[in-house]
């Protein structure tokens, strides 16, 4: 069988919630379950790269049928072999692979060439996307109100603070209306120059992160995903303009327009002391509009 060529156009970085496409390809996965491969989508998948965002909820509507509670997966292709999920051995990018979005159903696929709408969740993207955006938006506030916690130079963000949120993350999660960051100071942030006392006032800490954050969400400005091309793999970072200068952060995920989404952005901050490090951990939540 010659290789399939599923190399899928995604609409979700410009914050699509619907797609028309076409049939391209159809996989066995196993259990009576098909992954389903379209020219172009709308469904975000959790990405193998950033892992940070849930997969959308999407319904798959062919002039035959309509599936209702599609997974939506990466998948990758390397000499003519299909790879969907959980199978897939490499991250999106990795040379020499092709990377699409798989469409997991379970019943009778579609046929090749028939005509596909994607139909995403709207209020499930919506909490996601704004959840996402307040989630960059409080690593660059937090990265600001520690800025004075270093002796030393070190990495910068976008805009041109010490990278701490880069330097000590573990994990994001992005849910709706909601982020958590757990950050770890430990021995190497200590050598870098971070005073390991920062967090003593998480408290305070965290209410000037909130202040922060209100006052760049009250600029109201247009939030950007730009994309080096359409292909799933491909750069992508998100950007809007501060009142302290241009944000930019590499990020697979999806984004409001506007910063004026973002409602009521609220941080709190724990702080776990662990053998050898603290542990911190940073929750933004947002009021559902
Ligand atoms: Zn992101």
């Amino acid at each position: 069988m010659a290789a399939p060529t599923i190399d899928t156009e995604v609409t979700y970085p410009a914050g699509t919630v619907t797609s028309e496409g076409t049939v391209v390809h159809v996989e066995p996965v196993g259990g009576d379950r098909w992954a389903v491969f379209l020219d172009r989508t709308a469904a975000h998948p959790v990405d193998t790269a950033w892992p940070d965002q849930p997969a959308d909820r999407v319904t798959l509507s062919t002039p035959d049928a309509q599936y209702d509670g599609v997974e939506v997966r990466v998948a990758g292709v390397q000499d003519g072999t299909v790879h969907v999920g959980d199978d897939l051995p490499v991250r999106t990018g990795t040379e020499g692979w092709v990377f699409a979005v798989a469409h997991v159903v379970h019943a009778d696929p579609p046929a090749l060439g028939d005509r596909a709408t994607v139909t995403v969740d709207r209020g499930f993207r919506t909490a996601l996307s704004v959840a996402h955006s307040a989630c960059h938006l409080a690593a660059l506030a937090l990265d600001a109100v520690l800025a004075d916690r270093w002796s030393k130079p070190v990495p910068e963000d976008s805009l041109g603070r010490p990278a701490f949120d880069s330097l000590a993350i573990v994990r994001s999660l992005i849910g709706e209306y909601r982020s958590e960051d757990v950050y770890r100071i430990g021995k190497s942030l200590r050598k870098k120059g971070f005073d390991p006392g920062a967090f003593d006032d998480a408290d305070g800490i965290a209410d000037r992160v909130t202040g922060l954050l209100r006052a760049w969400t009250a600029t109201g400005g247009p939030i950007h995903v730009v994309a080096e091309d359409s292909r799933l793999s491909a750069r992508r970072q998100w950007r809007c303009e501060l009142p302290d200068g241009v944000a930019a952060i590499p990020c697979g995920g999806t984004h409001p327009d506007a910063l004026s989404d973002l409602v009521d952005p609220t941080v709190a901050i724990s702080v776990e002391d662990v053998p050898g490090a603290r542990v911190v951990t940073m929750t933004t939540t947002l009021t559902p509009r």
